[in-house]
């Protein structure tokens, strides 16, 4: 009781009042929460003027040289972060991450081609480092899924890191940050954030950045409440300023009167109240208040994220998207790559579930070396399990390295994109066929393969998941692409974000559909797409039907507070109530009032 009061207090407390003139606010996007008031401090980690210039013959092999070192002396720098990290701080998600820049380190794309364009292009290594970045910058550009986005950002992150190792006149100065600072960057790599983290600091603005980076991702785990997306920061604000800022709701309010203040005060007094009871919560079970347990589990992209969705007590991965391993690289994985990615994620979880989708190539997630194909409306082109049938090899050695894994752990092979229910089966023919291929082989492969489920994320499945459940293990429900193709909303687009509404009828009676399809057949259905990491669509959900709810890990302890407040009968009235109605505009203002207290 006591805990839903505090959140309450936390969700439906009044927005933010109108601010006298004096005082300067920005709205940006509130990537970790937190309420602070601090001074600022304006850190500048632009690289102006990276030198270029042309090598002779006899310069090329010692600049390779200078690149290496320097790399080396990078990944020394992050072996150190590690360690004093290790000492100071709860810091499995921030070791994770910097595992990944290990890897991104270790003779990845990145890396070679600025060797190359140092032996082609006969460029020094700063300007091959800047022109690396922007190819792969550009061949990504198309890719606005914000998954992927995160990933090319460790990689330009890292590649900033490098730049300021190669010019060794540009220092770090973190030492004069002041009591209480609220940093302000341009951009920060999550390694600087580490670093960050390490001094005083209370919280970080930044220009660039979005919710699914790992720097975002890491200040969330760290605690730093963070805004990002503040446009013109760095002109309205310098060192020394005083600020108050959200990171719930990505306020900032530069030089805050006094009335102000003792607002934010007050708003930190709730919010660190409200914090403490979650970390009290972690080990709870994840039930409703009338003993209906849901399943809460972590949608993760590399194995490095497993420790982190562990320690939220996730109850296994109910998403593995493995575009990643296609990416940053010139060639296809091999089987036995994707065997080792698999068996490092098995190692570290080996009685937990994991869901591994198949590739989603295609549309937002299109992938640089794989295919000249140029999609004349992407989304509704050649992506997921449709490029998967295109590029048999592709999936078959996903299946095959699945196959090799699934003896020793709980695995299951997650579908996207699917439009129909030929896809299922012909997908499960090919997965028989692997199988007696490994057979064959003489390699051992169980008699029971893993189970097969489909992704309900266009509206043709949905409308079909009847007929999915009766061909499918388990059903799991993509609500990012079910709204984008459900509403036609391009889910990329910030023109008609407003339009991209997880509550329009339409969509909620295609996941009612989906979910009584699966409870009609004994199946299990999930949903992974972003509402489910929302814990104000909590409620909506479990009253749909809904009984396994699948997110970045950092959502797992928000949304199990949520559940720990609300009866499944309470749920499900409300979701039954919000059935009835057509207008969105109602469905809001019930779905609001439910937020608020009100049961039907
Ligand atoms: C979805 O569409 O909701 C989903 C989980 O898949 P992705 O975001 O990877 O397209
Ligand atoms: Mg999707």
């Amino acid at each position: 009781m006591k805990i839903k009061r505090l959140f309450s207090s936390i969700v439906s407390r009044p927005r933010h009042p109108a601010l006298p003139e004096t005082e300067t606010t920005r709205d940006g996007v509130g990537v970790s929460p937190g309420i602070v008031i601090g001074q600022a401090y304006v850190y500048d980690t632009t690289l102006e003027n990276v030198p270029r210039y042309h090598l002779k013959d006899e310069q090329i092999s010692p600049e390779i040289r200078r690149f290496t070192d320097t790399v080396g002396q990078t990944v020394n720098e992050i072996n150190a972060v590690t360690d004093r990290a290790k000492n100071v701080l709860e810091s499995d998600p921030l070791t994770s991450l910097l595992d990944v820049y290990r890897h991104i380190l270790k003779g990845s794309r990145l890396m070679r081609g600025v060797v190359r364009r140092i032996e082609k292009d006969r460029i020094n290594a700063e300007a091959a480092v800047l022109d690396e970045i922007a190819a792969l910058s550009d061949v990504f550009s198309a890719m606005e899924d914000p998954y992927i986005s995160a990933r090319i950002e460790d990689i330009r992150n890292i590649g900033q890191r490098l730049l300021r190792n190669l010019q060794t006149n540009i220092s770090d100065n973190l030492d004069q940050l002041p009591d209480n600072a609220i940093v302000i960057a341009q951009n920060l790599s999550a390694t600087d954030t580490a670093m960050l983290s390490m001094r005083k600091i209370a919280a970080l603005i930044t220009v660039n950045g979005s919710a699914q980076s790992h720097t975002s991702l890491l200040a969330r785990s760290l605690g730093i409440p963070s805004v990002v997306g503040a446009a013109d920061i760095m002109k309205i604000a310098s060192t020394g300023d005083l600020i108050a800022l959200d990171g719930t709701y990505g306020k900032i309010i530069v030089h805050p009167t006094p009335e102000t203040i003792e607002l934010y005060r007050k708003y930190r007094t709730d919010f660190l109240r409200w914090k403490r009871s979650l970390k009290r919560l972690r080990d709870q079970p994840s039930s409703t208040t009338d003993g209906v347990y849901i399943r809460l589990k972590g949608n993760i992209d590399l194995p490095e994220e497993v420790p982190f969705l562990l320690q939220t007590g996730g109850d296994g991965i109910g998403l593995m998207r493995s575009e990643y391993l296609y990416m940053n690289r010139d060639t296809l994985p091999a089987v036995d790559d994707i065997t080792a990615i698999l068996n490092k994620i098995v190692d570290q979880m080996p009685d937990k579930p994991i869901m591994f989708r198949t590739v989603d190539i295609g549309a937002d997630k299109c992938l640089p070396d794989f295919s000249n194909y140029k999609a004349p409306n992407p989304a509704l082109g050649l992506r997921g399990i449709r490029f998967a049938h295109q590029n048999e090899t592709v999936l078959a050695d996903q299946f095959e390295a699945v196959l090799q894994v699934c003896s020793r752990a709980d695995i299951r092979i997650l579908l996207p994109m699917i439009s129909s229910v030929t896809e299922i089966l012909n997908t499960k023919a090919l997965l028989n066929k692997v199988a007696d291929k490994l057979r064959a082989e003489g390699k051992p492969v169980p008699d029971k393969l893993p189970p097969v489920g489909a992704m309900i994320e266009v509206p043709s499945a949905a409308l079909e998941a009847d007929l999915l459940a009766a061909n499918c293990d388990f059903l799991s429900i993509g609500t990012n692409d079910l709204i984008q193709y459900t509403v036609a909303v391009d889910r990329t687009d910030a023109m008609v974000t407003k339009l991209f509404n997880p509550l329009n009828p339409a969509v909620l009676k295609l996941i009612k559909m989906t979910i009584d399809a699966a409870n009609a057949h004994n199946i299990p259905v999930s949903v992974c797409g972003e509402i489910a990491a929302n814990y104000h669509y909590a409620a909506l959900l479990i009253g749909l039907g809904v009984r396994e709810l699948s997110m970045p890990a950092v959502n797992i302890p928000m949304v199990k507070e949520r559940i720990r407040s609300i009866s499944l009968y309470d749920a499900e009235r409300f979701a039954n109530h919000i059935l009835t109605l057509h207008y969105p505009d109602d469905i809001t203002s019930a779905f609001n009032a439910f937020e608020e207290g009100k049961r039907f």
